[in-house]
């Protein structure tokens, strides 16, 4: 889903309960946080929100991000992690007990995770339950706000609707042009002669997406993705490969969380360009 009909559902009162906010910069997804909220707790009936021009109104106006101003809403709460650290548990169920209180003012309550890439399993476990239990008479919504979803817990993730806020940062569509080119020329040898060493070329290839030595940087594996984007296009390409290859792609923008695990980027690329591309012998290519 993309923000836009986030905004929509939001306005609709018909958004999911708990959403992840993923993709973009940090920036991005803090701004998409507030417009969320305060759509979702805008005082007026048509047009929400209203702070997008003319009056505006109570609710609106004091939703924003904390520390920003010193305005406050009592039904719209940030968590930030500390430095460097993990979201506790503590702070986490300090959140979570404000979610067993009715509203103070607004229609429902907004809760904001800012980092939930770093929550503990046992704070995210917490959270769960929260979002396991029905819903009580006024709305409570979620909104989990990380680099990646696939930076969540499974659990995490099959509990709520993501919505992706697009790349991070600008893709080089030379680079991207280039890599693709020479990736799709190996898989498609791959494809003629089932020999794996066209598999280990390929991820080969993608290597030269960027440099993959920061742990955090989403970038180059952005690139290799869109490179392997490119190579669907491709005509050489034949068909039953280009389907296997939107799931690869899928799976790169997903592989910065692996790094974090500490595998390295080269064993990542390889295992990923095998694991999409070879499949059983039923619907061998
Ligand atoms: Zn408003």
């Amino acid at each position: 889903m993309n923000l836009a009909s986030a905004l929509r559902s939001a306005a609709a009162d018909r958004l999911y309960p708990a959403v992840i906010l993923h993709g973009g910069t940090e920036e991005a997804r803090r701004q998409a946080a507030v417009d969320l909220a305060r759509t979702l707790l805008c005082i007026h009936a048509l047009s929400r929100p209203c702070a997008q021009g003319g009056e505006v109104c109570r609710n609106c106006r004091r939703i924003c991000w904390p520390g920003e101003t010193d305005l406050f809403h009592p039904d719209f709460a940030v968590l930030e992690r500390n430095l460097k650290t993990s979201t506790s548990v503590a702070a986490t169920r300090e959140l979570l007990k404000r979610a067993q209180l009715s509203p103070f003012e607004a229609r429902g309550q907004v809760f904001i995770i800012a980092n939930a890439e770093t929550l503990t399993g046992e704070a995210a476990n917490s959270l769960l339950k929260i979002l396991e239990e029905p819903p009580d008479s006024a709305p409570r919504n979620f909104m989990l706000l990380a680099p990646s979803s696939h930076d969540l817990l499974p659990t995490l993730r099959s509990r709520s609707m993501a919505i992706f806020l697009g790349a991070a940062e600008e893709i080089d569509r030379e680079a991207t042009a280039r890599i693709g080119q020479q990736f799709a020329e190996r898989v498609t040898g791959y494809a003629a002669t089932g020999a794996a060493v066209y598999l280990l070329s390929a991820a080969e290839a993608l290597e030269a997406a960027g440099d993959f030595k920061d742990p955090r940087s989403g970038r180059p594996w952005a690139t290799a993705a869109a490179a392997v984007v490119h190579a669907i296009e491709t005509e050489a390409v034949p068909p039953v490969v280009r389907r296997r290859l939107l799931g690869l792609a899928q799976a790169l923008l997903g592989a910065p969380a692996m790094r974090l695990r500490a595998v390295g980027a080269q064993r990542i690329l390889e295992g990923l360009v095998c694991r999409h591309l070879t499949a059983p012998r039923s619907q061998a290519v």
